[in-house]
């Protein structure tokens, strides 16, 4: 495979090949939008049915992370956790190993920012560029190339990982530096994962009261009390049964988990998230890391409503 590790003048930034590692939900549609772009993409998974289905969708594929990084300056990463990441780019045979030219890594992954801050500074000193840039927008987003992504990274950092961001997504905001995308993308799951457990009790509420499900749906997403769940999760997901939204209760559960983590961390209290924080771990009981996130949405019993319920002061002091 051609090495197009970098321009005439030694530069990084040259998008001509780009890798992506991690071929999942979200992994393989980033592939077919590049594709669909122009780029050419080079694939790896460590799974050999994601391999086989992104080489279907016409990238070229390669079964080691080490033949990704010769064969690409640009090397996007679509992964579940921080620790994968970590492996991937300073572990055992990752890049950081690697005796090559400068790369250009952009991170999709939903991580974290103090490990996304650390890596930046091991890379850094290898003459490598890290951003990390989390998407919002779920598998239909990374296929059709309207992402959200929320950036950290220097200016000029930014400005070079223009070409492939612009690629990928509808709305692309620079956060601030390094790490503050995944800062962001944190914030904003806690929100999601919130809101579907009081969207979830606003529905029990109004259809107890006497209303049928689609009017107060129709009626909350005309009036303020409305959302990114009331508006996309339900109609969407939720009230067809279709549960496939491509997002699984186990990384969310994981950015809830990040989210109680940082919250401790900067001792900021939340008491409301935290409350929520403990419904989304509960929820492992019942619902497996597979299960579609928005199943939250059917477990009563581990509602903050039926919580209530068993104390009702007015029951209480019958
Ligand atoms: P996924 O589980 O479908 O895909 C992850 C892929 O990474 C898997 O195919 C796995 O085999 C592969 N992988 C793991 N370790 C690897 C390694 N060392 N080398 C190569 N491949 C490896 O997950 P996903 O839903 O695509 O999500 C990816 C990331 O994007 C996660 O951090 C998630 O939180 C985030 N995210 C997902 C969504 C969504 O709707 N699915 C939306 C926004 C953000």
């Amino acid at each position: 495979m051609t090495n197009l590790n970098t321009g005439a003048d030694g530069a990084i930034g040259n998008t001509g090949t780009i890798g992506v590692i991690g071929l999942g939900n979200m992994g393989l549609g980033m592939v077919r939008t590049l594709l669909r772009e122009g780029f050419a993409v080079v694939g790896f998974d460590l799974s050999n049915d994601r391999r086989i289905e992104t080489a279907e969708a016409g990238a070229a594929i390669v079964t080691s992370q080490q033949e990704l990084f010769k064969s690409c300056d640009t090397i996007i990463l679509s992964l579940p956790t921080a620790a994968h990441v970590t492996a991937v780019l300073t572990g055992d045979g990752g890049l950081s190993s690697c005796d090559d030219a400068p790369r250009l890594v952009i991170d999709t992954t939903t991580s974290e920012p103090d490990v996304t801050r650390e890596l930046d500074q091991s890379l850094r000193r290898l003459g490598h560029i890290l951003i990390d840039a989390p998407v919002s927008g779920g598998p239909a987003g990374a296929n059709s190339g309207q992402l959200t992504m929320m950036v950290g990274g220097s200016e000029s950092d930014f400005a070079k990982a223009m070409p492939v961001l612009t690629a990928l997504g509808g709305k692309i905001t620079h956060v601030g530096p390094v790490g503050a995308g995944h800062a962001v993308k944190i914030v904003n799951n806690m929100l999601v994962a919130t809101h579907l457990l009081t969207m979830s009790e606003a529905i029990r509420l109004g259809t107890a009261a006497g209303v049928e499900v689609e009017n107060l749906i129709n009626a909350l997403n005309a009036g303020s009390g409305r959302s990114a769940i009331s508006e996309v999760n339900y109609p969407k997901w939720v009230m067809n049964g279709a549960f496939d939204s491509g997002f699984t209760m186990g990384l969310m559960r994981k950015d809830v988990r990040l989210a109680m983590a940082l919250a401790a961390q900067k001792d900021i209290a939340m008491p409301v998230s935290e409350l929520a924080g403990a419904l989304w771990a509960q929820s492992a009981d019942a619902l497996a890391d597979g299960e579609d996130f928005n199943r939250i949405t059917e477990l009563k019993n581990t509602s903050a409503t039926n919580t209530a319920t068993k104390t009702d002061p007015i029951k209480a002091g019958e």
